[in-house]
């Protein structure tokens, strides 16, 4: 991508530190230390994409987003763990056939009550392994023995780790951020510089791309303009800052039945429905889209805080009744989001939407099936 930028006329500095910043209303002056050496240099615009380094928010004592989201994360970097073949199940011939990456290669996701643990392979020696966790349900005094603890209590992770070297650890000890602001005067942040809400999906670079077309449209404007389009840089700032939301609600939603098999893969169709259906298959036609992100519209609010919440209660009530979730037929297995053709690109919302709405009536059917037999059973036991 740089060599991409560089051939387009770009000029990279790297490695670089950034060392200091005068933000001036129309000038900034940048020092930094390239090659050793340090020098200055002025811009009339400063995009900071600094990361959780979160240069600009900190310099500008920018508020963060009150938000209902409260994870924190444990990661350490292992070596020495027995290949994937040694305790993965087979791949599917789904994965097989459609994947885009080596199943050796790509993410494992281990699902449990209120957090859920990665396993990423770094490279031919290292994978990373980590936890996120939902801080109003998992409380520990010492991040350490909580990781230990748990790895060794899961079956799978402790065969996974057991003779393996481990590095230190790395806590995050609040994990989810949302900046209120995103942009003053000539100065913006992009990406994690500005917000960062949880890596379970994969959602960070989709919502950096976009951002990115956005920023870009906004600053040749403003080239060919000589002015900054307030309007216009306030309708970025309330759609960017909406969608993290959006996706705060989700996710604090979500890590009170995560752990339930058959209720996490249905709000999971549930949301790629309206992902593929809303924000990918427009594009075909739409192509100035892609700068949009996907936000709830009122009726996507009603419908997801509505089975969301159910979700959440029927994992209440299982737990209560010491029941466990089940499986569906027919898991999520994407491994893609592709664009399909002619007919098909019709009936994908159709089958997404029919493939969600059954598997939840299924969910909705087994619980009543339950309230029935228990009603009976409670019933018979009052005759005799
Ligand atoms: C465990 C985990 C798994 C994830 N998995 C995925 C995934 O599968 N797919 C996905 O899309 N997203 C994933 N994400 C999210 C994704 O990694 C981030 O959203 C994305 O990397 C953010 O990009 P960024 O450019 O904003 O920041 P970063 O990637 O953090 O880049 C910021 C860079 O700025 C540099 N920097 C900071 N300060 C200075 C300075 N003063 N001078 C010079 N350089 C500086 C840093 O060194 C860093 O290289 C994951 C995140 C985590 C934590």
């Amino acid at each position: 991508m740089l060599q991409e930028c560089k051939k387009r006329g770009i000029t990279v500095l790297r490695p670089a530190v950034l060392n200091d910043v005068d933000l001036k209303t129309h000038k900034s002056v940048l020092h930094i230390t390239f090659n050793g050496k340090s020098i200055d240099i002025e811009t009339r615009w400063f995009i900071d994409a600094s990361g959780n380094f979160r240069y600009v928010k900190k310099k500008l004592k920018w508020n963060d987003q009150k938000i209902t989201l409260n994870t924190g994360a444990i990661t350490a970097h292992f070596t020495n763990l027995p290949p994937q073949s040694a305790w993965d199940r087979e791949g599917t011939s789904y994965w097989n056939k459609n994947a885009i990456g080596a199943k050796a290669n790509s993410t494992t996701h281990f699902l449990k009550p209120h957090s859920w643990w990665w396993l990423i392979k770094l490279d031919e020696s290292t994978t990373s392994i980590g936890v996120v966790y939902d801080k109003n349900n998992i409380k520990f005094s010492d991040a350490e023995s909580y990781f230990n603890q748990s790895i060794k209590e899961d079956k799978l992770l402790y065969k996974i780790t057991k003779n393996a070297k481990r590095s230190e650890l790395n806590h995050f000890n609040s994990l989810p951020y949302v900046c209120t602001k995103m942009h003053k005067d000539n100065v913006a942040v992009i990406g994690d510089a500005g917000s960062f809400i949880d890596p379970l999906f994969s959602p960070g670079m989709e919502l950096i791309c976009q951002q990115n077309e956005y920023l870009i449209t906004l600053l040749l404007d403003y080239f060919k303009t000589d002015r900054k389009d307030i309007k216009a840089w306030e309708r970025y700032e309330k759609q960017f800052v909406n969608t993290y939301l959006d996706r705060v609600f989700v996710y604090s939603k979500l890590y009170h039945f995560m752990h339930s098999y058959d209720l996490f893969s249905n709000a999971t169709q549930l949301l790629f429905f309206g992902y593929q259906s809303f924000a990918v298959l427009p594009l075909k036609y739409f192509h100035g889209r892609i700068k949009n992100p996907r936000s709830f519209q009122i009726l996507d609010r009603v419908v997801i805080k509505w089975v969301f919440n159910r979700f959440s209660k029927i994992s209440v009530k299982r737990k209560q009744q010491n029941r466990q979730s089940f499986s569906l037929k027919q898991p999520l297995i994407y491994s893609r989001v592709g664009i399909p053709n002619g007919i098909f690109y019709v009936l994908k919302p159709v089958q997404l939407a029919l493939l969600w709405l059954t598997n939840y009536i299924k969910i909705e059917a087994t619980e009543g099936y339950y309230i029935l037999k228990s009603t009976c059973l409670r019933v018979l036991q009052k005759r005799q």
